[in-house]
């Protein structure tokens, strides 16, 4: 784009970033960026909602001190999208801080920024400080309360999200789809079966909304993880909707869990037409017929995946140190530490083996999305990441907090467990299903992830 010649005025500079952003055009947006020469808060604003739209968080955050540095004034809108950023990436370090920064500009009771606090605080994995936000607001809209009831779901206080929920409609609010979500997951996770049908159906008797695709993926779970199968696959020939990958693969991990081969199998089957690419449900009917012995149905499996060229997904743990991101994968050896995390890694695994602790050398059955190498169980990369957060702040009482791209294997899971009771320290683990809050040798999620 040409920008010498007609000074094109700040909101058709915007306009055209902001169209750049929608077709996904990234480069070409920062390149019309660079070209302006006075930027204004309208210009920085629009590229950091723009990174974030195309989720490229940490380039918003970049953006921001840049911003800040060049002493523009940012507004609620920068500023909750910034926060939004720090939610999404578990950034505490940096939420606070631009917690304390919209605290300083007066824009922490704005509706938009208060609601994006709620969110990043439990994003975090720290409900209680959402709840101080939360209960300080002076209005609240229902994303505000979404984001609270959301949170506590997340984070496996389902009674709290339920009794929320309820104070929701004491106040005369509409719960919208969101809501949902959140309410059937809380009820989901808890195992309440007949509230979960309750207000499953008020979504439509007593709300006048359309269940949507994921409303229906809560209660496929929910029924069938709570052995009701049948009703589960009733409901999904029965659904209005043309049922999405989300409802199959909801369907083949309740089958997983339950080793219901013969709908399982299905459920793979209309998966690998969806998107014959994601290698995760061949892992996960892989597995299914490992767990049974059923070796040859393993080895058809592998080499369809062979010969569809289907590729594992990456996986990799993150934690958070002095403001600073450290990424890791299984068996890293990329870390300029590498060599001391190994160390205190392996007198982690020698104190629990002292109290009994054996790695689980079964399969990896929960590990669905990715198959990371049997032989390095014991470096995955989230135990990698433990290590080093306990090299780093060896003496503190707070929790560490660790964030993974894929669902924890159950190995991990187990070893996070014992951490925490051996070492008598919490650790809040985020995986890209939930939140396991590990204290005193248990997980808040009570083994149901
Ligand atoms: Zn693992
Ligand atoms: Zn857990």
């Amino acid at each position: 784009m040409q920008l010498g010649g007609f000074k094109p005025d700040d909101v058709t500079v915007s306009n055209v970033l902001g169209a750049y952003f929608q077709s996904r055009l990234v480069d070409e947006a920062i390149e019309v960026f660079n070209l302006i020469k006075n930027k204004d808060k309208v210009s920085w604003t629009t590229m950091i909602v723009g990174y974030v739209q195309n989720g490229k968080e940490e380039d918003a955050l970049n953006l921001f001190a840049k911003m800040l540095a060049e002493g523009v004034k940012p507004d609620s809108f920068t500023i909750s999208s910034v926060i939004s950023s720090c939610a999404k990436l578990a950034y505490l370090c940096n939420g606070q801080v631009v917690h304390g920064k919209a605290i300083l500009l007066g824009v922490d009771n704005d509706l938009l920024v208060s609601s994006a606090l709620v969110d990043m605080y439990c994003k975090c994995g720290i409900t209680k400080d959402a709840w101080i936000v939360f209960d300080m607001m002076p209005s609240r809209n229902v994303v505000s309360w979404n984001a609270m009831i959301r949170g506590y779901a997340q984070n496996g206080q389902d009674l709290e999200a339920l009794v929320l929920y309820e104070k929701l409609l004491q106040q005369k609010l509409k719960p919208d789809s969101i809501t949902f979500v959140a309410v059937l997951s809380a009820c989901n996770h808890a195992g309440l079966i007949e509230e979960g049908r309750i207000y499953f159906d008020s979504i439509s008797k007593r709300y006048a909304l359309v269940p949507t695709l994921d409303h229906y993926a809560c209660m496929i779970n929910l029924l069938g993880r709570s052995g009701c199968m049948t009703e589960a696959i009733d409901l999904v020939n029965n659904m209005p909707h043309e049922p999405n990958s989300l409802i199959w693969s909801t369907l083949l991990s309740v089958c997983a869990i339950k080793g219901d081969i013969e709908n399982g199998e299905m459920a793979a089957k209309r998966l690998f037409e969806l998107e014959p690419l994601n290698a995760g449900p061949y892992i996960m009917l892989s597995n299914m017929y490992a767990t049974c012995g059923r070796w040859e149905d393993v080895a058809s499996v592998r080499s369809l995946m062979k010969s569809k060229n289907v590729k594992k997904f990456a996986a990799y743990s993150w934690i958070e140190i002095d403001n600073e991101v450290h990424k890791f994968v299984a068996e890293d050896a990329t870390h300029p530490q590498t060599e001391i995390i190994y160390e205190e890694l392996g007198r982690l695994i020698k104190k629990l083996q002292e109290a009994g602790f054996m790695p689980d050398t079964k399969l990896v059955l929960h590990n669905v999305e990715e198959e990371e190498k049997f032989a390095s169980i014991c470096y995955h990369s989230e135990k990698l990441a433990l290590a080093y957060g306990l090299i780093k702040n060896p003496h503190a009482i707070t929790p560490i907090r660790i964030m993974k791209n894929i669902r924890v294997c159950g190995d991990c899971h187990m070893f996070m467990k014992l951490v925490s009771k051996v070492i008598g320290r919490p650790i809040i683990l985020r995986d890209s299903n939930r939140f396991h809050h590990f204290v005193g040798g248990s997980c808040s999620c009570k083994d149901y992830w």
